[in-house]
């Protein structure tokens, strides 16, 4: 056998069939493939897995049921493997203490040269945590951000007590909480809220001092509406419902505490300086230009630390995030910049010979700035690591050691090894990669002309520069420009400023069981169809009625209560997870059980069910590229870019009134190939009279707009204005015209 390859022996997990593989360790291989093909089957649901399982095995059991919990793939071997991280997009964790700082790093190094050379000396460097109560402020908890109650939205001025002028949850007519105050003898009932005195409107949102002063005093027992919002809403426990959040989103606002400005320290750390500089005023200076200052202390008793943080803040510079500052809260980064984080994070580690497996690093990243991710993947791999990357994008196919293609289709019709090679060789190689990247979108030579205009104005949002830009109106528009220039910004602004349908890739909102069958509404149609072939009532071929399984009620699943671990997920052994009883699954259309619909992808329902209802229902998801999900497949599984996709699907049906759609980076996760289809879904909204506004790195996007907004030149401050705007063919002279080949 041999130790430097990673050997895969007959791997099954979803699609695959049966791949035999082995991917040489300490190289950088990239997984390539058309969507669906199968590559996250292989190199997370299989390898990562793998590799997940082994490592947990080596723990006691106590600590197993800490550790991410990997499902053993299905393969007959599985050899060469090493300990595992995977550096995904999903964002840096949802905790408002984790910033830049914290996360890389940098901030510990920042404490300890504050707590070693600061002025005055203070001691201690968890004086400079504002995750520990020694250095946090104490009115936000080290948050920088309190949660103050906006009156201005408890009342409404025009109306009465008794036409409920009070507007918070609980009040509205004949309510409880209303009558408690209509009847209490202090107001008057019948009088609009705005012909009240001051002490009276003041008595009634504060109490106090003011509600003695009127005529009828309320009883020793009266609570003012804030009292009363804060005893219900903000005094609360840590399960909060939804419905009470919505309540405390509407009638409060957070803002900047006004205690520490924002700083998220106690009086004492901020006003200790290092070179004449607070470690707060540190905290917003742009990487880029902190990493300089770092380099101008010459202490030598902090010489080590200095170096260190040097070193971080460049490599973070290095892979295009020196726009960003340490004080930066992670909930509000991009997916893509989280993931370059994380990168720099694993390239400050000293372990060797891991596994390190990236899920499309380029997302997020112009042209312009893949170079730098390249760079530290090759990085990654020089320290004498293996790493495994999918990836659509040819610059990083190019970038790497051998390219493994998994196809040559989606689904059923994929799941194979169709190329292993060099990048040269690819090139030469016919498949439906190498055939993608000989045939690139041509730019658009005759670019559609706006209807009319919409206008941005003033935008100033982050680091726009005051910028007002005419977006045409009827026609496919692509905001470019590098990471951190400020697209999302802009679009921020445009949606703010005019209305939009925003179509993201946050997950589709349903119910963890839902399906592409319940979520196109195709249920009931399906039923019918077994309900005319077979005679019975329709209801025998609902899971969740009478023809679901009665052990696991229609789930396919039981779940088992364990005393001391985690309950367990287990298939139904009466059933075998197909969820229907025996006698329900002895009816059959077209040679199918209504379980084997399940099993069906929608390219396939689409040839083999004609009923029109259930053809209508699919045909969007087809059209955007998705047509290898299974009908039965959990929506919860699919990707980001996945539920967007299901979302301009239903918005391919729904839309009727002309409308501004704006999508950020729709091409992610997509193939080159899909890459055309996918623009043709966008011509089509376009077609039927829709604004559609994208935020585009994707050449072949760019190339096939109407009309391009680039921003830049830079990053963060040395961004934030437009560099050109108008048709694709005049874009000259920028990184975005540079990447197009163009002077
Ligand atoms: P890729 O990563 O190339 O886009 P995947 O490995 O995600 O492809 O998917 C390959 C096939 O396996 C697809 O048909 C997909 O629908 C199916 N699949 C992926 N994950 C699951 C899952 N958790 N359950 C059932 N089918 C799945
Ligand atoms: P792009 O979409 O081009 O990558 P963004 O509009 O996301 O750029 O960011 C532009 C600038 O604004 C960057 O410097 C970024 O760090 C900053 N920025 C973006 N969102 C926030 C935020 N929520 N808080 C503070 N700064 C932000
Ligand atoms: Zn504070
Ligand atoms: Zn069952």
């Amino acid at each position: 056998m041999n130790e430097r390859m990673i050997r895969i022996r007959g791997a099954r997990s979803n699609n695959l069939r049966s791949v035999d593989l082995d991917v040489p360790r300490g190289a950088l291989t990239v997984f390539a493939g058309v969507s669906g093909s199968g590559k996250s089957s292989l190199v997370f649901d299989t390898i990562a897995a793998e590799a997940g399982a082994q490592v947990n095995e080596t723990y006691p059991p106590f600590l197993r049921n800490r550790l991410p919990k990997w499902t053993r793939p299905e393969a007959d071997e599985l050899s060469g493997l090493s300990p595992v991280v995977v550096i995904d997009q999903r964002r840096l964790g949802g905790n408002a203490r984790s910033t830049v700082g914290t996360v890389t790093d940098a901030w510990t190094y920042l404490r300890l040269l504050y707590s070693r050379i600061g002025t005055p000396h203070l001691g201690e460097s968890n004086r400079f945590s504002f995750n520990d109560p020694a250095g946090m402020c104490p009115a936000c908890s080290g948050l920088g951000e309190a949660v103050a109650i906006d009156t201005g939205r408890f009342l409404d001025p025009d109306r009465s007590l008794r036409q409920n002028a009070i507007l918070l949850p609980g009040f509205a007519e004949g309510g409880y909480w209303n009558a408690k105050y209509t009847d209490i003898g202090t107001f008057d009932p019948d009088k609009p809220l705005r012909e009240w005195t001051e002490d009276e409107r003041t008595a009634l949102l504060f109490g106090g001092a003011h509600a003695d002063r009127l005529p009828v005093p309320p009883p020793a027992d009266y609570e003012s509406l804030v009292s009363w919002f804060e005893r219900i809403y903000l005094r609360t426990g840590d399960n909060i419902s939804d419905q009470k959040q919505k309540a405390i989103d509407r009638f409060t606002r957070s803002g900047t505490c006004a205690e520490c400005g924002g700083d998220r320290l106690n009086a004492e750390a901020r006003a200790v300086t290092v070179h004449g500089r607070t470690i707060a005023e540190l905290a917003l200076m742009e990487i880029a230009e902190l990493a300089v200052l770092v380099e101008t202390i010459e202490d030598p008793s902090v010489a080590p630390v200095a170096a260190a943080l040097a070193e971080r803040l460049h490599a973070l510079d290095a892979i295009g995030l020196g726009y960003l500052h340490l004080g930066r809260g992670t909930t509000t980064l991009s997916g893509g910049e989280s993931q370059r984080i994380k990168t720099v994070k694993h390239l400050g580690s000293s372990l060797i010979e891991m596994l390190y497996i990236f899920d499309e690093p380029t997302v997020g990243l112009h042209p312009h700035d893949v170079d730098a991710m390249t760079g530290l993947l090759g990085r990654l791999r020089d320290k004498g690591n293996t790493v495994l990357v999918v990836e659509h994008d040819p610059a990083v196919m190019a970038a790497a050691d051998r390219i493994v293609e998994i196809g040559p289709g989606a689904g059923a019709a994929g799941g194979r090894v169709v190329f292993e090679g060099t990048y040269g060789e690819l090139r030469e190689a016919d498949t439906p990669t190498a055939q993608a990247l000989a045939r690139r979108a041509p730019a658009t030579t005759a670019p559609r002309r706006g209807r009319d205009t919409l206008t941005v104005k003033g935008a100033d949002r982050n680091n726009l520069r005051d910028v007002t830009v005419d977006l045409p109106t009827g026609v496919l528009t692509v905001l470019t420009g590098v990471a951190g220039s400020g697209k999302s910004s802009l679009a921020a602004e445009l949606v703010d400023q005019h209305g939009a349908i925003v179509v993201d890739q946050r997950p589709v909102g349903a119910g963890r069981r839902s399906t592409p069958i319940t979520y196109t509404g195709i249920a009931a149609p399906i039923r019918k169809l077994f309900a005319k072939a077979s005679g019975l009532p329709a209801k025998y071929f609902s899971a969740n009625s009478e023809g679901g399984c009665p052990d696991c009620k229609g789930l396919g699943t039981v779940y088992t209560d364990l005393a001391f671990m985690d309950g367990q997920e287990t298939v139904c052994e009466t059933c075998g997870g197909r969820r229907f009883t025996e006698e329900t699954l002895r009816h059959r259309v077209d040679g199918l059980t209504v379980a084997d619909v399940d099993d069906l992808t929608i390219t396939d329902a689409l040839q083999r069910l004609a009923e029109p209802a259930i053809r209508r229902g699919l045909r969007d998801l087809d059209r955007v590229g998705l047509g290898y999900l299974r009908l039965g497949q959990p929506l919860s599984t699919l990707s980001g870019g996945e539920c967007q996709r299901v979302k301009i699907a239903r918005e391919l049906r729904d839309a009727d009134e002309p409308s501004l759609y704006v999508l950020d980076e729709p091409t992610t996760g997509l193939h080159l190939r899909d890459v055309d289809t996918l623009v043709d879904v966008l011509d089509r909204l376009v077609e039927a009279g829709h604004t559609v506004v994208v935020i585009e790195h994707h050449l072949d996007v760019i190339r096939r707009a109407d009309w391009v907004v680039d921003l830049g030149p830079g990053a963060g401050r040395h961004g934030g204005r437009v560099l050109y705007e108008g048709p694709v063919a005049g874009l000259r002279g920028t990184a975005t015209a540079a990447a197009l080949g163009r002077p």
